[in-house]
């Protein structure tokens, strides 16, 4: 049966395209009940490799993020939430594979190149971020997930993951998993936009609606959005391809939205060829968007506006998950040592493999 890793950065809340990207997927996985384990972490040693200055910012964020997971449906009798930081045996599985990488395989990993380049490091790169895809790799390793769900950015980290894996299993014995990655099935979901039409909607880049977002802020952030610049009056033709609203709704809209919201069109394909031929306005469209993010938005505010009113039992429950998900990583831990023959105290006594 299939094991699952995934997880997030504490370094701000969660935002829609976590929502569309991971979340609902992971929701959905884990009430199929066809999954063996699901492990959730909430990665605050990785937050830390660019926010080492900022150690409040990625502790503060541990528990909206909690807070995010569980209004979305995420469930610790189900579903193993815990945080990275508490595993130090992730630690020590990185050291060992930092030695089956060569600094110009890090070098040449696109999203590496792209966050560093975001993050404007030039050349003082922490050499803690430099490596967060072999981090990455202890962290999927040690629950021996063979799924991941993530959106499109990921992907370079998953393909390190399998090298390592390959090297380890080829130079000592075989027990380590090879992960897959999970997309969303709906390609714009693998990588939402940003609302202010940046390629993909970020913490980092400050472009995001927020689930927690009240629902005034939402309403404002979808009036506030990019369209088509060439769209300037009403009767004018417009473009839905490159459009972040158009692509939103790509992303949330269903046939049953229309019926609800906006009778006068059966799908979202009727809808779009109003606008390209011209005489339907921006107005109408943000103001359709905002409603299906209303409706979706709603319950997951309402039930998180209720669960942080308790957070000592988030906490509680974030305890928890960080010891089971440690006794997992131990055993996995062992098993590693073990095969590259460096457990020298266990069994038979030292140097027996
Ligand atoms: P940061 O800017 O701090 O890196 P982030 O917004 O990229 O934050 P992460 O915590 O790095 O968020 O990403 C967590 C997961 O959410 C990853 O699987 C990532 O692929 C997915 N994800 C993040 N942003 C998007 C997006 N805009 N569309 C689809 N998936 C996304
Ligand atoms: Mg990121």
């Amino acid at each position: 049966m299939d094991v699952i890793l995934t997880g997030d950065r504490p370094t701000g809340k969660l935002h829609l395209g976590h929502y569309v990207g991971s979340l609902k997927r992971r929701v959905e996985m884990q009430n199929s009940g066809k999954y063996e384990k699901i492990y959730i972490m909430i990665a605050d040693a990785q937050a830390l490799t660019d926010n080492a200055d900022d150690i409040n910012k990625v502790r503060n964020n541990i528990s909206e993020v909690a807070l995010d997971y569980l209004s979305c449906g995420l469930n610790p009798e189900k579903s193993t939430i815990f945080i990275q930081s508490q595993i130090p045996e992730l630690c020590e599985l990185s050291f060992y594979y930092m030695n089956l990488v060569t600094v110009s395989r890090l070098q040449r990993n696109p999203t590496v190149k792209n966050e560093i380049q975001m993050r404007g490091f030039k050349q003082s790169i922490p050499v803690g971020f430099f490596t967060y895809p072999i981090s990455q790799a202890a962290d999927i390793t040690a629950f021996k997930a063979n799924l991941v769900p993530v959106g499109e950015d990921q992907l370079p980290m998953i393909e390190q993951t399998r090298e390592i894996v390959r090297s380890f299993n080829t130079l000592y014995d075989g027990v380590l998993v090879e992960p897959t990655a999970v997309l969303p099935e709906n390609s714009t979901c693998s990588r939402l936009p940003g609302l202010d039409g940046a390629a993909k909607m970020s913490k980092s880049l400050g472009n995001c609606i927020y689930l927690s977002d009240s629902s005034n802020d939402i309403k404002k952030k979808i009036q506030s959005m990019f369209t088509d610049p060439t769209h300037l009056r009403v009767e004018d033709p417009g473009h839905t391809e490159n459009n972040p609203v158009f692509i939103y709704l790509d992303a949330f809209c269903r046939d049953e939205h229309f019926a609800a919201f906006l009778p006068s069109y059966k799908n979202l394909e009727e809808m779009k060829e109003h606008y390209r031929r011209g005489g339907l306005g921006d107005g109408t469209v943000k103001k359709f968007l905002n409603e299906i993010l209303q409706s979706e938005l709603k319950p997951i505010r309402e039930k998180r506006e209720m669960l942080s009113g308790d957070l000592g039992q988030v906490f509680a429950m974030l305890k928890k998950g960080s010891e089971h998900a440690r006794e997992i990583a131990a055993q996995t831990l062992d098993e590693v040592k073990s095969a590259m023959g460096i457990n020298y105290y266990k069994g038979n006594g030292f140097c027996k493999r």
